[in-house]
């Protein structure tokens, strides 16, 4: 029995900033499990000076007495390559998720009393192809299976509007610990839709904390005592109570920061003893609240809707419970926001109710989510005299287009026998190539030595957790190559998160029923970290690049102009040049950059002739 609920549960799991749920299908409901004690676990890991590992609440607390021991807003940083210490042990981002959801998965496989092997995770809808890889890194190095990855605040939608059948427009905000979306949902029938979403990665309630912190403490200097920014302990012991004083002018206009003993000088303990009115905290808070809107009216000109079309403004997020967000959003949405779904549960509800869906309890209702961003290849489009203008964005699969999205464009070889095309994978908007985020590259060679017009076709798929397969095929043979990009920027290697689960595993070696759980079979489960190159045709491949769109334009595939490796041997050397050097430098890269998005042929040369001559010089 135990082993086939095993096989069949799929929990949600709200991997938020601050703090994570976990809900289920059970008894024909979906329920936010309790976590030992608590349906919210704070989103915080510490590791002990003895070496022991601890999740939760009890590392939130440890956090205060080791900060340097304790990583807190871990989701801030995922998708980065950014190294997180531990004390003096050093950990990917993408390791520090995975404690947080081991520890979740052992609590969970605690409550319901059977193993727990499959996850559908929530990300922010406008987290990166990189961040949402590096979320299901986690989830593999935890030990789950990730059955999908789901965009908040479709799982939101989910939660607030799943028993209802009529069409229905609804904006969802949600501003939590460490990141700010906003979408705009449209339910119709059966199916969920996400029109739009905008967000800030970098907006959330730690940049509120920091902004009444630095309020009080520049009072507390005023008032003649020392700046406790100083002393670890009493930073530590203010920054808990600057959070439970924001959560206190939630519901009531005064609050008092009390901390005794929290200096001292010359012997002399120094009290902290301070009031907050609601309105000091709003003044200061103002500019945040008002920079959300801008994403707000941002998500619903994309979505093509008015504000007067919504049928709901749901909240998500503990911040949304601060009194000027929701004052705020009735002015401009002229809405009131439903509060009737706990803010910080309806993230874990929605993912639950997928994941009962996926478990095989289907509720009748379809899922469409949509990419937050374009995707496509660096392409040249011709500029005037036949000369060809380098770094231009081709963007296939279009932002807002519902997922899984499968697009193919057709290219054309410029160049009589052009054998290849270095695919350059970027994802953003920028109608120059190398200003969006460039998400993988590949070579496609072996085309058919034939006159420039060549036919290349390249398919973009892009699966509902946002991992991009890119396809290249010679329309003369029908040669391609592929590509599966599920390692955009930040992934891990697939040795490498093999080293992280045994990693992990030591540190949860102490919970021998979690060991049990794992796939005994790493490599089968674990998604390749390295980007793949998969050939698919039977002739050996070699090429140059160049092609015709649809509409006509000629556009050549991947040329990579001689000014691009010029510029990024420059950017690579700008570290540690003199401030002098350095502003040359810049301003001679800019004007490259200038006249290659201008297609100016004229001043190019002379230009990447001074930059080649400086950087010589330099050397
Ligand atoms: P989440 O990431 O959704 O868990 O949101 C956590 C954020 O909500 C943290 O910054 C909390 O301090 C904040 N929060 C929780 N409860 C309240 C409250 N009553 N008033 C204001 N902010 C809150």
């Amino acid at each position: 029995m135990a082993d086939s609920m095993a096989d069949e549960t799929i929990v949600g799991i709200d991997l938020g900033t601050t703090n994570s749920e976990v809900a289920v299908y059970r008894n024909g409901a979906i329920e936010v499990i309790d976590l030992e004690g608590e349906q919210i676990m704070p989103s915080v890991v510490s590791l002990s000076p003895d070496g022991s590992l601890i999740v939760g609440t009890a590392a939130k607390n440890q956090a205060i007495l080791y900060p340097e021991r304790t990583a807190i807003s871990i989701k801030r940083r995922m998708g980065s390559d950014e190294s997180v210490s531990l004390g003096d042990k050093f950990f990917k981002p993408q390791e520090i998720s995975a404690m947080i959801l081991r520890e979740l998965k052992v609590r969970a496989e605690k409550f319901l009393g059977y193993p727990v092997k499959k996850a559908v995770i929530t990300v922010p809808a406008f987290f990166s192809d990189a961040q949402r890889q590096a979320t299901r890194d986690a989830g593999v190095i935890a030990g789950f299976e990730v059955m999908r990855i789901l965009n908040e605040p479709t799982a939101a939608s989910l939660a607030y509007e799943s028993d209802k059948t009529k069409n229905r427009i609804v904006l969802v905000y949600d501003l939590g610990g460490g990141t700010f979306d906003v979408s705009i949902v449209e339910a119709h029938g059966d199916a969920t839709e996400v029109l739009a979403s905008h967000g800030d990665t970098r907006l959330g309630g730690d940049d509120f904390d920091r902004l009444l912190l630095n309020d009080v403490i520049e009072e507390f200097i005023r008032q003649g005592n020392p700046d406790p920014r100083n002393t670890r302990l009493a930073l530590g012991r203010l920054t808990q109570a600057i959070v439970r004083a924001k959560h206190e002018l939630s519901f009531k206009p005064y609050t008092r920061i009390r901390e005794e003993n929290l200096l001292e000088r010359d012997g002399v303990p120094l009290h902290m003893d301070m009031e907050i009115s609601r309105q000091r905290y709003e003044d200061l808070i103002k500019p945040l609240v008002e920079k959300s809107f801008e994403s707000v009216h941002k998500a619903l000109n994309d979505s093509g809707k008015k504000a007067d079309e919504l049928d709901a403004v749901l909240l998500v997020g503990g911040m949304t419970r601060t009194p000027l967000v929701i004052r705020r959003l009735a002015e401009v949405l002229e809405k009131l926001p439903r509060t009737d779904v706990h803010p910080d549960l309806a993230v874990a509800m929605g993912a639950g109710i997928l994941a009962s869906r996926l478990g095989g309890h289907d509720d009748g209702r379809v899922l469409v989510d949509i990419t937050p961003y374009s995707f496509g290849p660096e392409a040249a489009t011709m500029g005037d005299f036949g000369i060809p203008i380098a770094d231009r964005y081709a963007p296939i699969i279009k932002k807002g287009t519902p997922l899984p999205a499968n697009e193919t464009e057709e290219f054309a070889t410029l160049c009589n026998n052009q054998e290849k095309w270095e695919v350059n994978v970027f994802q953003g908007e920028n109608p120059i190539a190398s200003r969006n985020i460039r998400i993988g590259q590949f070579i496609a060679d072996g085309f058919s030595k034939v006159p420039a017009g060549n036919k290349v076709l390249c398919t973009f798929e892009l699966d509902l957790n946002g991992i991009l397969n890119v396809t290249v095929v010679e329309k003369l043979t029908g040669l391609s190559k592929r590509v599966r990009i599920e390692n955009a920027l930040g992934a891990m290697a697939k040795d490498d998160m093999k080293k992280a689960r045994e990693n992990l595993d030591s540190f949860f070696a102490a919970a021998p029923e979690l060991s049990e759980n794992l796939p005994e079979n790493l490599s089968d489960d674990l998604p390749d970290g390295s980007t793949e190159l998969a050939t698919q045709s039977t002739k050996p491949l070699e090429i140059e690049a160049g092609a015709v769109s649809p509409a006509g334009t000629t556009v050549l595939a991947g040329l990579r102009h001689p000014a691009r490796t010029l510029l990024e041997k420059a950017e690579a050397r700008l570290e540690g040049m003199k401030e002098k050097d350095r502003s040359d430098v810049l301003a001679l890269i800019t004007r490259i950059r200038a006249d290659i998005t201008d297609g100016d042929n004229k001043d190019l040369p002379a230009a990447m002739a001074e930059l080649d001559d400086l950087l010589y010089f330099l050397d």
